[in-house]
């Protein structure tokens, strides 16, 4: 006989594949997708987003979920348990906002993105001002729908990318990290200015992409369930069985097609590295944004710009790169990687400074949201915390609080899980380090594939069995905290820059 089990599991996986060939239809329209067919695949996808939306909230799911945790008999196994506290933590937030509300929202959010591309574009905040004022209310409303008794707004909002976190942890987690991170910024100003030459040597794109495949090669990536190809804005993306990245490419940047592509190539990893029997269900899912920002910021920061990986990369990127690589070594390849030169753009921060973006967004964000801030005042307080955390005068609104995308699509609550991913990467990074007996000489030797196993052993294949907070005590025997991340920093920069990396 079927179980509430059974037909459960059955209904979602279908909602699932609903999900995953939207993912494809997506993919396709940011790398092949002729311009003539977006408006086609704008109804696509819209269809399949409210055919997955419908099964998901599907009456029968709630009945199901009834079933199964009524049941007294021990029947579930302990994956099954997990799944059912899963899929019951997504029913009841697909289920407490009213559809008119996402109807809404869906509609708002492509109007105020279109907006806050012609704002950005005039350099007019004024223009953008009535829309994100519409943005933050509306989702004032979906966070009073989302949200326990006692939990703040913001709170809600962010819960639904890391759960567990609130605003008042983060603050004991950022309060610290911004201290030091200023005055490291401070000490290294100065330090010894670095040759970072190589980061703009010309190179052709055919010779970048091969020496970036080389890399993902190495790291462990399977192209047999996985490909690489190109968009504007570099991404990865699961399609149900396959891993799909994007990068890339100025002929002039090649560390930056480097480190964009070994980022994604983390976050393809930790997709590639979830059990395929569970494909389709929460445990088959990642646990977090900032779980998954962890294992990109991991390849990208503590493999790509440490010198022991540069050891065994330097001699693949001659041969990949040729005589562009004349004149540098891997010393001073190691050391242009690591150039830290505060900046008013976050997505061209470097590793020192990325930290420091963030939390002018998570402030701003959560007084936006819990009513503490008016956004008419949101460009002079922007600027007035970029003199304070990065000691930069923002010149114009299109370099300051126009430059993100985020709050356009409806995206609060999401800005710090990408600290949250620096801060669980260093210390998943230190406790490979204790565990394998070192990480610098398997990365000198180029024995990716023992890091990969040891990440897919301790955080993928758990999916969403744990927390985000659970997991990081199972896998590093502590909880998050930013001392790791620091000694990281103000050790590995403090020998680049030939500073004392004492506070
Ligand atoms: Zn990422």
């Amino acid at each position: 006989m079927r179980s509430a089990y059974d037909d459960l599991s059955a209904h979602l996986r279908a909602a699932a594949l609903l999900g995953s060939t939207a993912a494809l239809l997506a993919w396709d329209q940011e790398t092949f997708m002729p311009k003539g067919a977006g408006d086609v695949r704008a109804d696509q996808l819209a269809l399949l987003a409210q055919l997955q939306h419908e099964r998901a909230t599907d009456p029968r799911v709630g009945a199901w979920l009834a079933a199964c945790d009524a049941d007294p008999r021990p029947q579930l196994d302990l994956d099954q348990r997990a799944n059912v506290v899963g899929w019951r933590r997504d029913f009841d937030r697909a289920t407490k906002l009213p559809s008119a509300l996402v109807a809404e929202l869906a509609q708002l959010e492509s109007k105020a993105q279109q907006a806050w591309v012609q704002a950005r574009h005039k350099n007019s905040f004024a223009r953008f001002q009535p829309w994100l004022e519409r943005m933050v209310a509306l989702h004032q409303q979906k966070a009073d729908c989302l949200r326990a008794p006692g939990q703040s707004r913001w709170d809600a909002l962010a819960d639904l990318y890391e759960p567990g976190m609130c605003a008042k942890d983060l603050r004991s987690l950022f309060g610290p990290l911004r201290q030091r991170l200023v005055a490291l910024r401070e000490r290294l100003t100065a330090g010894r200015l670095v040759d970072d030459s190589f980061s703009r040597v010309v190179i052709a794109e055919p010779q970048q992409e091969a020496f970036v495949r080389a890399v993902v090669t190495a790291m462990g990536f399977d192209f047999s369930c996985g490909r690489i190809d190109r968009s504007a804005h570099p991404f990865c993306t699961r399609v149900g069985a396959d891993v799909r990245l994007t990068t890339r490419f100025h002929r002039d940047r090649v560390l930056d097609a480097l480190g964009s592509t070994m980022h994604e190539g983390g976050h393809g990893l930790y997709e590639q590295g979830l059990e395929p029997a569970h494909l389709g269900t929460p445990l088959g899912e990642a646990v977090s944004l900032g779980i998954h920002e962890s294992q990109s910021r991991l390849w990208e920061n503590h493999v790509g710009r440490s010198a022991a990986f540069w050891q065994w990369c330097w001699p693949q990127a001659q041969h990949h790169l040729g005589s562009a690589c004349a004149g540098h070594d891997a010393a001073t390849v190691f050391a242009a990687a690591n150039v830290v030169r505060p900046s008013l753009i976050r997505v061209e921060a470097d590793e020192a400074t990325y930290d420091l973006h963030v939390m002018v967004r998570f402030e701003l964000e959560q007084q936006l949201i819990d009513g503490e801030l008016a956004v008419a005042n949101l460009p002079s307080e922007w600027n007035r915390l970029y003199r304070e955390f990065l000691g930069i005068e923002v010149p114009d609104d299109r370099s300051g609080c126009l430059q993100d995308v985020h709050w356009s699509c409806g995206l609060f609550g999401y800005f710090p899980t990408y600290t949250l991913g620096n801060l669980y990467a260093a210390q998943f990074a230190a406790a490979a380090d204790r565990e394998l007996g070192g990480l610098g000489p398997l990365l000198a030797r180029g024995q990716f594939t023992t890091l990969r196993e040891w990440l897919r052993r301790h955080i993928h294949r758990h999916g969403r069995r744990h927390t985000p907070a659970e997991l990081c005590r199972l896998v590093t025997g502590s909880p998050l905290s930013p001392e790791p991340f620091l000694h990281h920093l103000e050790s590995k920069l403090g020998g680049v820059y030939a500073v004392s990396s004492s506070r």
